[in-house]
């Protein structure tokens, strides 16, 4: 009886040790599966903080610009990757206008020889679907109409399949948070700036144009964390819970993908089953 018990423990231990000693190799990793071959502390992440403190991008419905609120969350995205085992993050602040601006974020992260870039934004809408009101003594404008993120994505990024698959897993824990995508990028009323939506669960469009992400030459995707020229979104993209739940997002989608990309082709049929 003993012995048996001896031999079932021994055998245990011989299963788990394999086991054990990675999970010590990521002690600071969270939510690691046990069978995820992600070299996490080798695996590149840039955040691009979109525009530039001259340039700020959009004016949120309370007069704040774009700039402002992709800084904080890109900061905050930066942290919980690094939090998250995904030490060789870097944050990407360019301080050179568009368009010279852009291609040298894409340059910079290919020349770090990044495996993955995402760019931080927030959302406004076309001029023509603005309306007027006043806060705090001053005339601002907003549009309440289309709340939510919304990803993009380039068919002529080097790597457009990976884009895709991020964009997708990003989407997915997003909405597991219940942040909800917005649709309206598809409507015929969003002119020259209608987009395809490649991916109608996670909230995946096509924008083939955008600079930082064709000229990327790792996988790389573009987030509109949230409308802020929608009054009560604004609010809450202010938030730090609005922050932290976006941040979460990213970094559990990063370590999705990671696994993914680190799954040998035969491993990943097996999973998938096809
Ligand atoms: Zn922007």
């Amino acid at each position: 009886m003993a012995t048996k018990l001896g031999v079932i423990l021994a055998t245990a231990l011989l299963v788990a040790a394999p086991q054990s000693a990675r999970g010590q190799d990521h002690s600071a990793a969270t939510n690691q599966a046990v069978s995820d071959n992600c070299a996490r502390s080798a695996f590149r992440v840039v955040v691009d903080v979109g525009h530039t403190l001259d340039v700020p991008g959009a004016m949120s419905a309370r007069g704040v610009p774009e700039y402002t609120f992709n800084l904080q969350l890109a900061r905050e995205v930066k942290q919980a990757l690094v939090d998250s085992g995904f030490e060789q993050t870097v944050l990407l602040i360019t301080g050179t206008a568009p368009w010279r601006g852009l291609f040298e974020r894409a340059a910079r992260a290919n020349a770090m020889h990044a495996d993955l870039f995402i760019s931080i934004h927030h959302d406004s809408v076309p001029d023509n679907l603005k309306q007027i009101w006043e806060y705090a003594g001053q005339k601002n404008e907003y549009n309440d109409a289309y709340p939510g993120y919304a990803l993009f994505i380039s068919n002529d990024n080097a790597d457009r399949a990976g884009s895709l698959l991020f964009g997708s897993m990003l989407g997915h824990e997003l909405e597991r948070r219940s942040l909800h995508y917005t649709p309206h990028y598809t409507l015929a009323l969003m002119g020259h700036r209608r987009r395809i939506l490649v991916d109608a669960d996670a909230g995946v469009y096509r924008y083939d144009q955008l600079i930082v992400l064709r000229a990327t030459k790792m996988p790389a995707l573009l987030l509109e964390a949230g409308s802020i020229v929608n009054r009560q979104e604004e609010l809450e993209l202010a938030t730090p819970e609005r922050r932290a739940m976006t941040a979460a997002a990213i970094a559990a989608a990063v370590a999705n993908f990671c696994a993914a990309r680190a799954r040998s082709p035969v491993v990943k049929a097996a999973v998938s089953g096809h």
